[in-house]
């Protein structure tokens, strides 16, 4: 029997990345695929010792359900924290814990999306957002970027061209997918451009303190006057992702709103989880654990670059990251990125079709290459192989030589 599904539903597509992991767990395959951050770095003894003493001491008590805001010592910590690192000055009861920042997007997308409604974001932009705001039925608006963020005058211009904007949505820190990192001028031309609108500004920034060269850059929400801007937080590149911990941080009458959306979601984010990173981060220097992600992933990035500028042909261009997962790549116009993945996938290498991050479409000769998983060695290989399947291709289907600048900056 065709069981008839909600008219929302029509837009709901399986993730590419999704389809793509179930792939790359066979261990032959060298992914850049997925966001994965570096299993080795999981502080899984100091879990474990957290889970045993919370469990010894505390017993059912953080087996109990427990409040929709979260643990209040970690929302404490968690507010502490994003005032020293990044700027903001929240307080305690401005914090929201949720099952990752996933989360803080499909709740943002209940409160502020009705169908029809507009969605301006960076083009391109973070593809589980794309999933998580799609099933509100909005329109997306693509705001075009450079590299030092969105283009705030092509903003503005679509601000005030659409009555029914209703959410800016941006990953200003080390984006996923491209890696780059919107300056601190930007930040502030963003909220200079919103003020004049009633919308809210989603920032979604789980790279931030993944800096290579220096402190992370002040949030969007730190140099907001006017109470519209959203944090959406999370320890799942910090920590660890499968413990699905994260927050929503923003003016107390907005998160009181996802805090209401959130009952109807889930009650609460799991009890134990939040005691074991509330320990955790209580007995742990949680600075020096991020110093040490930051030294590997820089270093798998310049292994990754490495290779990418000794043998990436000519005419294919890439970002140089200063932190974060990814880095992106623009092949030549003529070239698609899905029919090279299949010929990469041949040779047992992964990474994801840039397209997948356009909301509206197109850009089939984009790729994003996730550096932070995969040892040296086999970035080195990978990388390798990755670049004669792009020869190849190129080979089949000669670049203009007018196209064919080195562009590797
Ligand atoms: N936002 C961005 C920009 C991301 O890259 C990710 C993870 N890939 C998320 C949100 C979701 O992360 P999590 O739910 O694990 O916090």
């Amino acid at each position: 029997m065709i069981i008839p599904m909600a008219e929302r539903m029509e837009g709901v597509r399986a993730s590419e990345i999704r389809e793509l992991l179930k792939f790359t767990a066979r261990s032959e395959v060298i992914s850049f695929a997925g966001g994965l951050p570096a299993p080795e770095l999981f502080p899984v003894r100091e879990i474990e010792a957290a889970a045993v003493s919370a469990l010894d001491h505390e017993g059912a008590r953080v087996l109990q359900y427990s409040t929709t805001e979260g643990d209040p010592r970690l929302r404490e910590i968690i507010a502490a924290r994003m005032n020293r690192v990044r700027g903001t000055s929240r307080t305690a009861d401005e914090v929201l814990v949720t099952a990752g920042s996933q989360q803080g997007l499909d709740l943002s997308g209940k409160i502020f999306l009705d169908a029809g409604d507009v969605v301006l974001c960076e083009s391109p932009t973070y593809i589980g957002a794309i999933q998580a705001l799609r099933i509100f039925q909005p329109r997306f608006i693509e705001v075009p970027t450079d590299d030092d963020g969105m283009i705030i005058e092509a903003l503005a211009r679509r601000l005030a061209a659409e009555p029914r904007a209703r959410v800016i949505y941006v990953v200003p820190d080390f984006q996923n997918p491209t890696g780059r990192r919107w300056s601190t001028e930007r930040r502030r031309a963003l909220l200079e451009a919103a003020a004049r609108h009633p919308v809210v500004v989603i920032e979604d920034s789980p790279y931030a303190e993944l800096a290579f060269d220096g402190p992370p850059l002040p949030a969007i929400q730190s140099l907001d006057e006017h109470g519209q801007v959203v944090y959406l937080g999370t320890f799942s590149k910090t920590f660890c992702p499968g413990l699905r911990l994260g927050w929503v941080a923003g003016p107390k009458e907005l998160v009181d709103k996802y805090v209401l959306v959130k009952q109807g979601a889930d009650l609460h984010t799991s009890t134990l989880p939040q005691r074991l990173l509330q320990l955790y981060l209580d007995w742990h220097d949680f600075d020096a654990h991020i110093q040490r992600i930051r030294t590997l992933y820089h270093r798998r990035r310049n292994v990754m670059l490495e290779v990418m500028d000794r043998f990436f042909p000519p005419g294919v261009r890439y970002t140089r990251p200063q932190g974060g997962l990814f880095l992106w790549v623009e092949l030549p116009e003529q070239l698609n990125a899905r029919k090279l993945l299949a010929a990469s996938l041949a040779e047992n290498v992964a990474f994801v079709p840039g397209g997948a991050f356009y909301p509206n479409g197109g850009h089939e000769h984009t790729i994003r290459l996730n550096f932070s998983n995969m040892p040296e060695e086999r970035i080195r290989e990978g990388i390798r192989r990755l670049a004669q399947v792009i020869r190849n291709f190129l080979a089949d289907a000669p670049v203009a030589e007018t196209a064919s600048v080195d562009a590797r900056a």
